[in-house]
């Protein structure tokens, strides 16, 4: 199995140092004929090479059977005509990732702003919508034709909103509550959540097993905080889902343990939900949870389901005590203890 680890920027380098750590112990207890190559992107890159994820980079990606991408400080970038583009949304769009799976998952032992349990997995359109990084074929989605006025194209189609409806329906079926929630402004965005809604909704026929209903976003923000055990799978569009699985990950016990994996038809990228957390960066504090976690869902895609389940299942352990926990959950360790700790469960099992 060929992975690439992109460490990326902030945190980054110390939460891929730690998914590394962890994707050695599997590998001596699994012996999956793990290859692992990092490489620079980010700031890194961009010293080195000009660019802040060289062409190189992207070829290998596609070379790889799957990715392991670190955060990015991409808001701190130079312009793109000075090398600062986005790694993730460049990748999103080379690698068509069109589905970007975000579970919140509650544990028991973690604390957590509401007392209610979270289990839940948003699916969420990757490519369209307002993402002006990706969402046009050519030029940006957004654009100011004077000064002190811009405007911003929403971009929504029948084709990415039907494949995102499966993709939530598919994942539905594996889950024991069989539950999928549209969340969309259909009230007032009307062409494009309408396209949105409609596909989602023939989607849903041809699952008459699957228990199907809609939201409007503002009132499934409100139903999130009140009541997040409603929640099963909820599909929806690019910033929306942004936007949700921070707060279902944030009532969950926190982002540093948000993972996901994004999805194409051909390729699969692990990336942790959070952003690059530069006020943390290089003190050994951050959570590797996220990435952890990410690498966990990328092994299981691979079909290596004992694998992800024993990062998973050391992840629970670790977590379930105050003493073997990193110190946004209120623990003691550092990033490389915790990540050493997992690595020892693993190996162990
Ligand atoms: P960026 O500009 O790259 O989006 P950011 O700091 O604005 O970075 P996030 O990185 O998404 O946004 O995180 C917000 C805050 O949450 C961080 O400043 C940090 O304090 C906390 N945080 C995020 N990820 C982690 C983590 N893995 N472990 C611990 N704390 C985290």
């Amino acid at each position: 199995m060929k992975l690439l680890l992109l460490p990326g920027d902030g945190i980054g380098p110390e939460i891929a140092a730690a998914t590394e750590t962890v994707l050695r112990a599997v590998e001596a207890r699994y012996g999956l004929g793990l290859s692992l190559t990092r490489r620079d992107i980010g700031f890194a890159a961009l010293e080195a090479e000009g660019t802040t994820i060289p062409d190189a980079v992207i070829a290998e990606a596609r070379g790889a059977d799957g990715v392991v991408l670190g955060p990015v400080s991409h808001n701190a970038y130079p312009p793109v005509s000075a090398g600062g583009r986005n790694p993730s949304g460049v990748l999103r769009r080379e690698l068509e990732l069109y589905a970007n799976i975000r579970p919140a998952l509650s544990r028991p032992a973690v604390p957590r702003p509401v007392s209610a349990e979270v289990d839940l997995v948003v699916v969420r359109e990757n490519l369209e919508g307002f993402y002006a990084d990706r969402n046009m074929h050519e030029g940006g989605g957004e654009f100011a034709p004077e000064p002190g006025v811009g405007l911003a194209f929403r971009k929504v189609t029948a084709r990415a909103s039907r494949r995102i409806a499966e993709a939530a329906f598919a994942l539905a079926e594996t889950r024991p509550r069989r539950r999928v929630t549209a969340i969309h402004k259909a009230n007032v965005m009307r062409l494009t959540d309408g396209i949105f809604l409609a596909e989602v909704r023939a989607v849903a026929a041809a699952h008459p097993g699957i228990d199907y209903d809609e939201l409007l976003v503002d009132a499934a923000a409100a139903h999130l905080v009140r009541h997040p055990g409603r929640f099963d799978v909820i599909v929806t569009t690019n910033m929306f889902g942004d936007i949700l699985s921070d707060l279902a990950s944030e009532l969950s016990g926190g982002l540093g343990l948000a993972a996901s994996l994004n999805l194409g038809p051909s390729y699969a990228v692990a990336q942790a939900q959070h952003g690059s957390a530069p006020d943390i960066a290089g003190q050994d504090r951050a959570n590797p949870v996220s990435l952890i976690g990410s690498a966990a869902m990328l092994l299981r895609h691979l079909g290596a389901g004992a694998a992800a389940a024993s990062v998973e299942a050391a992840i629970d352990a670790a977590l379930s005590s105050p003493e073997t926990r990193t110190r946004d959950l209120g623990g003691a360790l550092g990033t490389r203890a915790f990540a050493d700790h997992l690595a020892t469960l693993i190996v162990e099992s």
